[in-house]
């Protein structure tokens, strides 16, 4: 029996029951999307009562499938008010796989107090915890690790999630106890927040032995699967050397790297704060240019950056490199780690807080370039000051408070690092996906830039809807699996990479699933999506870019994003 966990903040109480028939064959985004369908109000409100929040593995997590401990968490998102589902590396997915856990849903609200959920393999049980209230994820996960069981998986959220702020994300640890493996986006850690839970711990001893059906078949497509992502150059050498940072020099080179708030598309100094540099100056501080994030990923596109006052940011990625580097005309990679580390401890989404920056600084509130100025007024967000408070509400909210017209966002959510004026698959997905702007929702870059899977001129409008759709389908199948998104550069690539994740999942389960059916969940994802955002409000009009993008031109290729009229077709499935 996989258990289905219930924890009703309003009652205080918990429930275990027998996994719903229904959601059996889902995991990952494919439940938490189909669960917030079913169960929450599209017009409710994402602080109240009635949105709930979905934690839940994907369908291979908990067993040795390479790079697949990816945790899903959804619901509906403050800071977009449409379906929301954020995923995070760390050790805690697999720990739930193996505890032989369906979903932990939390729901209802508690009217006071700060509460800690701890899960074990016998027992779920709801603890005051109002001696942790206010404490950054760092201290908390060291406290609940010592006070527990030094192997946890520790779900929290920081003070920015206690406060209900919008941009505020939910974290899980690693294996070295850092607290920085972020469901980021779109608000989640407010819900949690709203609802008075503060962390669940959730200890088990087993890492890669959740049920599988036929343990020999599975063994044999899992090896074969991890030799494909070992073969392939982005996901064998590029991301193992350097991590997701070693995108800032190519997608400065491609022109397509937001520099002071969406101005240009180069930044002279994008060397300084790229992934050969970090990997430089990390291993010479003593930590690391490559790390998994979870047992058994052999990406290991992390890295752990030691910082001059003796803390670690571990680790620091490419759209975050970006957000405090060339978007706020940063060039030193140790503000970028110190504003990084702030987010991780507060609990904020380093792309909502960068695009958010990006706006104060376009407002004249703060200064390009002032490194020190940024650090300053991301501390006011801890104290629950005004300003920390606009901060933490994200960018939407600070360019209406500034009175700023050139704001990044697309359904509330900042647009990440790459530029959809000459990154034009990546404007398309940004524009139309149902999370709110999302790179990872259908990563263009792949054949826009990087010439995986083909190639697609990144400045032209040919062929940017049918890569879209196509990347948007396969992501969300990929987001139900477990298996993290830097799988599909092989994928793409090697036309027996889709076929082995299937032969994974019907070793596992016993299925006879075709590649078809993949497809055909992929579409169904975003097609329960898209009904949860049409009954919360959403119209065409909410799948478009903001109107700068339509009338400046990006340097260097001095291009607009002109796919307007076209956004529409991606959907024509
Ligand atoms: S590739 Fe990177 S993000 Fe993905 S699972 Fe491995 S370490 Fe984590």
């Amino acid at each position: 029996m996989l258990k289905f966990i219930r924890i009703d903040m309003t009652a205080k109480k918990v429930t275990v029951e027998e996994t719903p028939e229904k959601y059996l064959a889902l995991g990952g985004r494919a439940l938490t999307s189909q669960f917030i369908l079913d169960e929450v109000p599209a017009e409710c409100h994402p602080l109240g009562a009635k949105n709930k929040l979905i934690i839940t593995p994907g369908l291979l997590s908990g067993t040795n499938a390479p790079s697949s401990g990816r945790l899903s968490i959804g619901g509906k998102s403050p800071l977009t008010g449409g379906i929301k589902e954020a995923n995070a590396g760390g050790i805690t997915s697999q720990k739930i796989a193996n505890l032989g856990i369906k979903a932990i849903v939390i729901e209802g609200m508690a009217d006071s107090g700060t509460y800690i959920a701890r899960v074990t393999a016998d027992n779920v049980e709801l603890i005051p915890a109002d001696d942790l209230a206010g404490k950054g994820t760092y201290e908390l996960t060291s406290i609940l690790l010592e006070r527990y069981n030094p192997k946890a998986g520790i779900i929290c959220i920081g003070p920015a999630g206690e406060m209900k702020m919008l941009s505020a994300g939910i974290t899980n640890n690693d294996m070295e106890g850092n607290s920085s493996r972020y469901a980021g986006r779109g608000g989640l850690g407010a819900v949690m927040g709203s609802k008075g839970l503060k962390a669940i711990v959730v200890e088990a001893d087993k890492t890669f032995d959740a049920p599988v059906k036929d343990k020999e078949r599975f063994k044999a497509a899992a090896k074969k699967f991890a030799q494909i992502l070992i073969q392939h150059p982005v996901s064998g050498d590029g991301l193992p050397k350097y991590g997701t940072n070693v995108l800032m020099n190519i997608i400065n080179e491609a022109g397509g790297l937001p520099t002071r708030n969406f101005s240009t598309g180069r930044f002279d100094a994008a060397n300084e704060v790229g992934g050969e540099k970090l990997a430089e100056v990390a291993t010479a501080r003593g930590g690391k240019a490559t790390h998994a994030c979870h047992p058994g990923c052999v990406i290991r596109c992390s890295n752990v950056y030691p910082m001059p006052d003796g803390k670690v940011c571990s680790p620091i990625e490419y759209e975050t490199a970006w957000g405090f580097g060339p978007n706020l005309d940063i060039s030193d990679l140790d503000v970028v780690a110190k504003l990084n580390y702030i987010c991780n401890d507060v609990g904020l989404d380093t792309i909502e807080v960068a695009g958010t920056l990006g706006v104060l600084m376009e407002a004249g509130a703060l200064q390009f370039g002032d490194g020190q100025g940024a650090i300053t007024a991301l501390e006011e967000v801890a104290k629950g000051t005004p300003l920390g408070r606009i901060i933490g509400a994200g960018a939407a909210v600070a360019g209406k408070v500034y009175g700023v017209t050139r704001v990044p966002t697309v359904k509330g959510q900042s647009i990440p690092a790459y530029d959809p004026r000459s990154v034009r698959g990546n404007g398309v997905t940004y524009a139309t996906t149902t999370m709110g702007a999302d790179h990872t929702a259908g990563y263009a870059v792949t054949a826009n830039i990087l010439k995986v899977g083909g190639f697609v001129d990144p400045t032209k409008d040919g062929g940017q809807i049918e890569l879209s759709r196509n990347l948007q389908i396969a992501t969300a199948a990929v987001d139900a699996t477990g298996l993290c998104l830097f799988v599909a550069f092989a994928v793409l690539d090697n036309p027996e990479g889709l076929p082995t994740i299937v032969e994974m999942l019907n070793a596992q389960y016993g299925t006879e699933l075709t590649v078809d059916d993949v497809t055909a969940l992929g579409q169904q994802i975003l097609k329960n999506e898209r009904e949860f955002n049409a009954k919360a409000g959403f119209t065409k009009a909410d799948d478009r870019l903001p109107e700068f993008f339509y009338e400046e031109e990006l340097a260097p290729h001095n291009t607009k994003f002109d796919l307007k009229e076209k956004l529409d077709e991606v959907f024509n499935f």
